[in-house]
């Protein structure tokens, strides 16, 4: 499709995981490399990252550079993918502006994303920044900025992505056609849409710190998989497991291929008949552990590699988003021209 546009957005807020990777990234690069669009972006979206992080500047600075070089990493390709930081596009928050008008305030309340969040932050627990409530209303600035009509995300983007097309809608019927609806597409597996953490929480988030990091060294990674959290109720290795609600065993559906268990647990043809032993009983968490850290390891090592090469220059890396920054800007310049017009801002034109 040759008038496809595709957006992809991360928030610097921490170094990217492995959830990161099955949810998002290992699909934005298959797109990005299968080429049949028109543009690809990806933002880095460090004022979004703000919206619950407005007292750790520092930290979404430097978390900048970490999510470059993760994206980096993992395959983005600047030759095809524009990457970008979204701060310096204020583009984007003249469009937040305008779009503010065409949503109430209980629809943002009402978006179950931005609901479980608030929730689970404590530093919102004595009040609500109008920021963060509204951070659904920045993105639908985002993605229409650059006519993105796909979106790659995990499942948790949904609401988002809805509440865009309410806002394109709402903005052309009143002003006139000119912003486009835009369609989620979601990995094809659900349980890589959103890849629990290893405490045993639905997400991996790194906010809540529940992570495997992409950049974690191998020692690190072992320690993670050793810690991690199993079925509870699965005491002695004849005791029957469960393996729906088992991150260990959630993580080995999403990232054991064949060729793993052949390398290193051939007793095994795949994950299903390891599955049924663990949960007939009679498969001990340690085994099954050192089998998914041999499979971790195999899958990151690759990648810690290429981002400890790309970290020894970190100002080709800034020098590569200013580019793409400044390309991006020139495209989210137009939109906002086609916006003033429509609602009858073009005095000096
Ligand atoms: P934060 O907690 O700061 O929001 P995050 O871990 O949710 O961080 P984002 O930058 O908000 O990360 O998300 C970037 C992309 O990664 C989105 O497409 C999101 O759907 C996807 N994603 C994030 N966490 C997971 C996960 N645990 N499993 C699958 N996809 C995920
Ligand atoms: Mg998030």
């Amino acid at each position: 499709m040759a008038d496809k546009i595709i957006l992809t957005g991360i928030r610097p807020t921490g170094p990217l995981h492995i959830g990161h990777y099955c949810g998002a990234l290992v699909n934005n690069v298959a797109i990005q490399n299968a080429g049949d669009y028109s543009r690809m972006y990806g933002m880095i979206a460090d004022a979004q990252g703000l919206t619950d992080n407005f007292d750790d500047p520092e930290k979404v600075r430097r978390n900048v550079i970490e999510v470059a070089l993760d994206m980096l990493s993992v395959g983005y390709d600047p030759e095809k993918t524009t990457l970008f930081i979204q701060s310096a596009v204020p583009e984007l928050t003249e469009l937040t502006f305008y779009y503010m008008n065409l949503v109430t305030v209980a629809r943002l309340q009402r978006n179950p994303t931005v609901k479980g969040e608030i929730a689970q932050k404590e530093k919102f627990a004595n009040g609500l920044p109008v920021g963060f409530l509204t951070y659904p209303i920045s993105q639908a600035a985002d993605i229409t900025a650059f006519r993105a009509n796909v979106v790659p995300a995990g499942d948790d983007q949904a609401p988002m992505i809805e509440q865009t097309n309410e806002i394109v809608h709402k903005f052309n019927s009143i002003y006139g056609d000119v912003l486009s609806p835009v369609k989620i597409v979601m990995p094809d597996s659900s349980l890589a849409a959103r890849l629990p953490g290893t405490d045993g929480n639905a997400k991996m988030s790194k906010s809540l710190g529940n992570c495997i990091y992409l950049k974690d060294s191998a020692d690190d990674i072992a320690t993670r998989v050793k810690t991690m959290f199993t079925d509870p109720k699965h005491l002695r290795v004849e005791d029957p497991g469960n393996t729906t609600e088992n991150p260990v065993f959630i993580y080995l559906s999403v990232f054991a291929k064949p060729e793993h268990f052949a390398a290193f647990l051939p007793e095994y043809k795949d994950y299903a008949e390891l599955a049924a032993h663990y949960e007939r009983g009679g498969l001990g968490d340690v085994k099954v552990k050192k089998f998914l850290n041999a499979v971790l390891q195999e899958t990151l090592r690759p990648i810690r590699e290429r981002r400890e090469m790309l970290a020894r220059d970190i100002p080709s890396v800034m020098e590569m988003l200013r580019v793409g920054t400044e390309r991006a800007r020139a495209v989210a310049a137009e939109t906002v021209d086609a916006v003033k017009r429509a609602m009858k801002l073009n005095y000096f034109e």
